[in-house]
């Protein structure tokens, strides 16, 4: 049965101003999931004031509960969605066609990063003491490490729920509010979130959320002048549309935006293990991952056996049901992703690259009315070409063959974009050596895509600015403030007011 969602704003749950709803669908079968409000400007407008409200009131609940009562807020967070999981998974995987295996994976990462943000609450240093430059008898420092205010927080659908944690988390634990708004596409968990935590008694507008379009909520959203900080996640486009929008108030923002990961097979490499480590890297969540590794560097010595063996696993790779735990692949979201990755693969065809695998829309076997895609491979891809180039968000993969090492890093940091990559070599130093060279955020040596909640993550260039997750993840949503506390404490020892005024005191004179 489908889920009716309203908006939730300044601890209630309400229609949006306008009445109006927008369906989301199953990309699996086109089913109805939800109903759900579609929140625009008045919308966003009411949930910013009620943020601004919980945050403004120092007296209120929110700013005097401190950092353990945040913590412990966190901490029942995290335990609900524990709780939750089971009834709650299967309609993550109907809005999102995450397969049961990356849904199972989702919700133990919720529950397990969510606890620990609410850790990170009491471990933070919010106050810092500066003894190198404090001296008993002329002043003493430290600094103070304020929530930013209220926090407007914008996500994609590929990880619905997971970008949720990641944004929600640590905000809270730094004393933030938020107003959040997740993917039209996607609508379901960060409702259902904001179910769990009007449960566990959060504060009223301390978590505000709000469905709707990227135009009509989350432009009004970005421009809103109550908020004093927006993080995003989603394409490079819209996070450098979005940057712009912020400089009008001058908002901080953290961008979590594309990637064109390159993927490095060293002539050394296991290939036991970097295979379906590469496989895996590119086509798991049917290459929705801004992780994706997407160009894979092959070297030419090895280049005949590394395809062979590519082309042959990927044959056994299982389209269906996201919901049935044998189906390795599902769906795209959308139709217009369907047709904006197929229209990628015709212009790959074009330009020269060979297609080895896959190619088309996948159909048959139940998956006529789903957004399939072929997993597909295109050899002898030019590095300058658009499928080396552009991020494609879908199950295709990218063969770059290279002679040496030094050609290897020169082809993998030909990008604009910089969130991760890979380096696959039985020689650590080697592998080293490389992903030193890589202009990336991050770089898994004989493994991908395991980002922990304890480093940080985000990219460099048109990747995204900032970082989140790990022991700093508070210093995105953290003014620094710098308090000087006097200790000379008599007037004739601060001569440098004389510069300006007359010393007054017998003292001074
Ligand atoms: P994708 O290409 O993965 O759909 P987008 O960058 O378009 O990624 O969307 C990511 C998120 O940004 C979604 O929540 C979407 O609604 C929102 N969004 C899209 N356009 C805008 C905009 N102009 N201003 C603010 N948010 C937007």
């Amino acid at each position: 049965m489908s889920q009716t969602y309203q908006l939730y704003i300044d601890g209630a749950f309400v229609p949006s101003e306008s009445g109006q709803t927008f369906e989301s669908r199953n990309p699996y079968d086109g089913s109805l999931v939800a109903t759900a409000s579609r929140g625009n400007a008045a919308d966003i407008d009411k949930a910013v004031q009620a943020a601004r409200r919980a945050f403004d009131d120092t007296a209120g609940p929110w700013r005097t509960m401190g950092a353990q009562g945040r913590a412990d807020l966190l901490l029942k967070l995290s335990e609900k969605i524990a709780e939750h999981t089971e009834a709650w998974m299967p309609l993550e995987i109907a809005d999102s066609g995450a397969t049961l295996k990356k849904a199972q994976g989702d919700f133990f990462l919720a529950a397990s990063q969510m606890k620990y943000f609410s850790k990170l609450a009491t471990s933070y240093p919010f106050k810092q003491p500066l003894d190198d430059m404090s001296r008993a008898g002329t002043s003493h420092h430290y600094l103070l490490k304020e929530p930013v205010g209220v926090c407007g927080q914008i996500i994609p659908w590929n990880f619905p729920l997971l970008m949720a944690i990641w944004k929600l988390g640590p905000a809270l634990a730094a004393g933030c509010t938020v107003v959040l708004k997740p993917a039209e596409e996607t609508p379901v968990s960060a409702m259902e979130l904001a179910k769990l935590c009007h449960e566990v008694g959060f504060p009223k507008g301390v978590v505000n959320v709000v469905t709707g379009t990227g135009k009509e909520a989350g432009e009004p959203l970005v421009q809103h002048p109550g908020v004093d900080k927006v993080a995003f996640t989603g394409s490079t486009e819209i996070g450098r549309h979005i940057m712009a929008e912020a400089a009008a108030s001058m908002k901080r923002v953290t961008l979590e935006c594309g990637g064109k990961s390159a993927n490095i097979i060293l002539d050394d490499a296991d290939l036991d293990i970097a295979l379906d480590g590469s496989l895996y890297a590119v086509f798991f969540h049917s290459g929705q991952c801004c992780t994706a590794g997407s160009r894979l560097l092959i070297p030419k010595s090895r280049h005949d056996e590394i395809v062979e063996r590519l082309v042959e696993t990927t044959r056994h790779i299982r389209l269906g049901n996201p919901a049935e735990k044998s189906t390795d692949m599902g769906p795209v979201i959308s139709q217009k992703q369907l047709d904006r990755i197929l229209s990628l693969i015709k212009t790959g065809q074009a330009e020269g690259a060979t297609l080895l695998a896959g190619g088309h829309r996948a159909t048959g076997d139940g998956l006529d009315q789903g957004y399939f895609i072929e997993p597909t491979i295109f050899d002898q891809v030019d590095p300058n070409s658009t499928l080396a180039q552009e991020e494609i968000f879908g199950p295709v993969l990218s063969l770059l063959p290279y002679t040496d090492e030094a050609e290897a890093v020169a082809i993998a940091n030909n990008s604009q974009y910089g969130l991760a990559g890979a380096v696959w070599s039985q020689d650590q130093q080697r592998a080293e050596r490389v992903a030193a060279q890589l202009r990336t955020g991050t770089v898994w040596i004989n493994e991908y895509h395991l980002i922990n909640v304890r480093a940080p993550f985000g990219g460099y260039k048109q990747s995204g600015l900032g970082r989140e997750l790990g022991p700093n993840a508070l210093d995105a949503y953290t003014e620094t403030k710098h308090v000087h506390v006097d200790e000379l404490g008599t007037r004739d020892k601060k001569f440098w007011y004389n510069a300006l005024i007359k010393p007054t005191s017998t003292a001074a004179k």
